[in-house]
């Protein structure tokens, strides 16, 4: 199990410093479950800084897929690997609406996450349109062919999709525990199918999309659901440990 806290652009750097505190203290020993925070980039260092020789672990929400360059407003993955982190959200929805993410591009900052030594965390999922269409499969399995395309991992801790519905992130509306676990599966075909059995069995994909304390057992407990993640309810410590003792 696995379940990761996607800040997005909330928490200055004094807030994020306290909010990891919280969780770090909060979530205490997790067990089996690898739990990861992914504050906005400015407070990266200050959160590695609070949860250093905790079972907290450190992502970011996004990376460019070059080294350095003339790239302005951008982040490298050497940058975030200096700065503590471990995981990156890759391809999360928001970028693909609002910053005009591609698959393809998700696919390069994929690779470049794996030659640092990142761990992505791969964002795909249908609006609420496409499922209506009865497109969900397609949308989601076209995200994974051309996301994933030539990617390698060396072990299967090494990469983690995350399926979230559009409709259902940030709105209240959350997938029921048999919509998530068919996509789930049918996710997990196709990771089968591209890394073989062995490696599809064990690669984590989470759920995201209004996961709270008072749903999180019930999706967890699906077959094909390895864990979270979580927007909204991240930035409640408690909140987010229960969601993690769910896990
Ligand atoms: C997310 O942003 O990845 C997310 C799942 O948000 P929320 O939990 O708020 O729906």
């Amino acid at each position: 199990m696995l379940v990761a806290g996607n800040w997005k652009m909330h928490t200055d750097i004094d807030a994020a410093r306290t909010l990891a505190r919280d969780v770090a203290d909060s979530v205490g020993d997790p067990g089996d479950v690898t739990v990861v925070v992914c504050p906005p980039f400015v407070s990266l260092s200050a959160v590695a800084e609070e949860i250093a020789g905790t079972p907290v672990a450190l992502g970011a929400q996004n990376m460019h897929a070059e080294d350095a360059g003339a790239f302005t407003g951008e982040v490298s993955a050497p940058m975030l690997t200096s700065a503590g982190c471990r995981y990156v959200i890759l391809g999360h929805s928001e970028r693909r609406q609002y910053f005009g993410e591609t698959d393809e591009g998700v696919c390069a900052k994929i690779a470049q996450a794996h030659a640092h030594g990142l761990i992505p965390i791969v964002c795909v999922g249908e609006t609420l349109e496409e499922r209506k269409g009865g497109r969900a499969e397609e949308v989601v399995g076209g995200q994974l062919v051309h996301s994933l395309r030539g990617v390698t991992p060396d072990n299967p801790d090494r990469l983690v999709i995350a399926y979230e519905p559009v409709w259902a992130i940030g709105t209240g509306e959350t997938a029921t525990p048999d919509q998530a676990q068919e996509m789930h599966a049918f996710i997990r075909g196709r990771l089968n199918e591209q890394f073989g059995e062995k490696t599809g069995r064990a690669l984590h994909i989470l759920y995201g999309g209004s996961v709270k304390p008072g749903n999180a057992a019930e999706l967890f407990g699906r077959a094909d659901v390895d864990g979270g993640l979580i927007g909204g309810a991240s930035l409640k410590g408690e909140d987010f440990a229960a969601i993690v003792r769910a896990g």
